[in-house]
């Protein structure tokens, strides 16, 4: 096992979630009825589902849909197929999607989903099947108005191209709004593949302009070189930053040279050798070294409980920006406000993906689309006002962003809840 995946086991990513809302509450002296509605997930759906593989033999999968809360609109969130998938860490998820769609103030609750499996490890006909399968049996859950589906960790538009199809052919029509991130050519949008990266660098401007730092020429640390982190390292490069060192599952390299490495040719020896592992002009280093690398900005875009305790005190970053979901934990995180360091919490830094799924469902709605000027000039305003608002609350209240992030999320959520009133 790797050290990445150790970490990411060893912890309860629901506990670090409700243990960040109850630290939260206290300090904002949250109303106890809204408190505990936060604490609890509205649905939870557990499908155990048959799935025939290549050879002719069945297999039994386990997913799960999870719908935190929908005070503010449809419930909203990805599916991860991922080995280490569990209920907990799909709550977890699903309750970071209410927050995050609240600090961005986009009109959606949030949800998760996710199935136990290694996409790796299945054929194209497998994941096919699977898919269409595990669609069928979230069928009750999902749909337009109530709740939509989306990629996250290794699930791309193609899968989300099935879940449309499967949702659409029980229907008996097209429903591109059942799910975004889905191709161009069946209702996706522009710019939704490199939304959160793109999400993450307007949040890094901001708040590098805020700490007074040259972002030509400053280095770059990237954990993860999937959908999210690759995208940001290629925008920061454009922008001028050297990007030292990056991950992905199989291990972590660093530039032997100053001028660091280029992700743009990076991401196409990825392609082909399936890692980032061996790039010309690298060496292989350990995970936890290339979180302590000195750097200005580090960016965490794998899993959750990356960054611990024993990883938060060697890191030389000034700010760390959370492109991952839950990769701080909440040991580290202290200890990271108590080094000085900016970190911009995952959901603000990584809510640019969410955003442009936004976007997409409303093209999907009125069936009319933007290009993808429109689509980055929207998701910048839309970046740049949150990174403001959180800011605002982080020096009103001097504290860290997360807990600004929350603060102004949960009272979004709490408008909303008290405006409706409790049914009945
Ligand atoms: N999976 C992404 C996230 O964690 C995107 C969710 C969406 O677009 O609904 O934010």
């Amino acid at each position: 096992m790797l050290a990445q995946e150790k970490h990411h086991s060893a912890y309860n990513a629901w506990e670090t979630a409700l243990a960040q809302l109850d630290a939260v509450a206290a300090r904002m002296g949250l109303d106890p009825g809204i408190h505990q509605i936060l604490s609890h997930c509205k649905r939870q759906l557990i499908v155990c589902f048959p799935v025939k593989m290549d050879d002719g033999q069945i297999k039994v999968f386990t997913g799960y849909r999870v719908q935190h809360n929908m005070a503010r609109g449809p419930a909203k969130g990805g599916l991860r197929f991922h080995p280490d998938v569990n209920l907990d860490e799909v709550k977890a998820l699903a309750f970071w999607m209410t927050m995050k769609c609240a600090v961005v103030g986009i009109p959606y609750g949030g949800a998760k989903g996710g199935v136990i499996c290694n996409p790796k490890q299945l054929s194209r006909n497998e994941l096919e099947r699977l898919t269409r399968r595990f669609a069928f049996e979230i069928s009750i859950l999902i749909g337009p108005e109530r709740d939509i589906p989306a990629p996250d960790v290794y699930t791309n538009p193609q899968v989300m191209g099935w879940i449309m199809d499967t949702y659409s052919m029980s229907k008996g029509y097209s429903v591109p709004g059942v799910v975004t991130g889905k191709p161009m050519s069946i209702g996706g949008s522009e710019g939704r593949s490199e939304a959160t990266g793109r999400g993450c660098v307007f949040v890094i401007q901001e708040a590098a302009a805020v700490v007074g730092m040259e972002l030509k020429g400053a280095e770059v640390v990237v954990q993860g070189f999937g959908n999210a982190g690759s995208v940001a390292a290629y925008l920061l490069h454009d922008l001028g930053a050297r990007i030292r060192a990056v991950s992905d599952s199989r291990g972590a390299i660093v530039a032997e040279d100053e001028a660091g490495l280029d992700p743009r040719k990076l991401l196409s020896y990825k392609k082909e050798h399936e890692s980032v592992l061996g790039f010309v002009g690298t060496r292989a280093i350990r995970n936890e070294e290339l979180l302590c690398l000195p750097c200005d900005v580090l960016i965490p875009a794998a899993l959750e409980n990356q960054i611990t305790e024993e990883i938060a005190h060697g890191v030389r970053a000034r700010i760390v920006a959370e492109a991952a979901n839950g990769p701080t934990t909440r040991e580290a995180d202290k200890i990271l406000y108590d080094k000085g360091i900016l970190v911009l919490p995952d959901i603000l830094a990584n809510a640019g993906g969410v955003t442009v799924s936004y976007f997409e469902w409303v093209q999907d709605l009125q069936s009319f689309f933007w290009n993808e000027g429109q689509i980055n000039e929207k998701l910048r305003a839309i970046m740049t006002r949150a990174f403001n608002s959180v800011h605002g609350i982080h020096q009103e209240w001097q504290t860290d962003m997360r807990t600004a992030a929350y603060i102004l999320a949960i009272q979004r959520v709490a408008e909303a809840t008290k405006i409706r009133g409790i049914f009945p």
